[in-house]
């Protein structure tokens, strides 16, 4: 009992130790490699992130019963809406960013690496946000590989008209995959009046045409 005090002690520096070291690793897990990009690149990628954590849930501007019916962001998140958390969300999952040809793709996702093609530096912000929504989602593994889209796939893509989905292997078949979470997402913004709903609309219903029912 006598030298119970300095026990104690010790395990307060303990916990203040371990308390550190938690808090160190957390830093660092929202780290990410970016030494393949260039500055202006990096300066790009950073605003991109920064912009969406200034978007945080508002009052609703639409009707209740709308956003109650379709609202989907808290049932595939497990988080409800905040600009903030779906940047850490990202940043978990995208640990290291590579700039190359990406084909008929604006950016191309393996193994914790996200390649981004030379269209991703030319998109407006929210289009930069959603592609890095929709590769981070890849990291959540193979459940969220894509399916082939069917060959009459009649949707045109908002992003490239060159890009043709039809036959290939762009198309999800998980309500929660790359394009539902986007679409969830979209919604939200439209819901809080970041974007008027025509726009919220036509870029949800983009993303929702991708996931397709066997
Ligand atoms: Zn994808």
């Amino acid at each position: 009992m006598a030298d119970s005090k300095p026990h104690s002690k010790l395990s307060v520096q303990k916990l203040v130790l371990i308390g550190y070291l938690i808090f160190s690793f957390d830093t660092n897990s929202v780290y990410s490699d970016e030494s393949k990009l260039s500055a202006k690149q990096s300066k790009t990628l950073k605003e991109t992130f920064l912009y969406l954590e200034t978007l945080e849930p508002k009052k609703i501007k639409i009707d209740k019963t709308t956003y109650n019916r379709h609202t989907q962001f808290e049932s595939h998140f497990k988080f409800p809406f905040s600009g903030k958390k779906i940047s850490r969300w990202i940043q978990s999952r995208i640990k290291k960013y590579n700039y190359g040809a990406t084909g008929d793709y604006v950016a191309m996702y393996r193994e914790g690496e996200v390649l981004l093609g030379r269209g991703f530096f030319t998109l407006n912000r929210l289009d930069r946000v959603l592609i890095l929504l929709h590769e981070a989602r890849h990291a959540d593994g193979k459940i969220y590989s894509h399916v082939i889209c069917p060959d009459d796939f009649p949707y045109l893509n908002t992003r490239d008209w060159k890009i043709h989905p039809a036959g290939k292997k762009g198309c999800d078949s998980v309500p929660d995959g790359g394009y539902g979470i986007t679409a969830s997402f979209l919604f939200e913004l439209g819901a809080y009046g970041y974007l008027s709903q025509t726009e919220a609309a036509y870029r949800y219903n983009s993303e929702i045409s991708r996931v397709i029912r066997d």
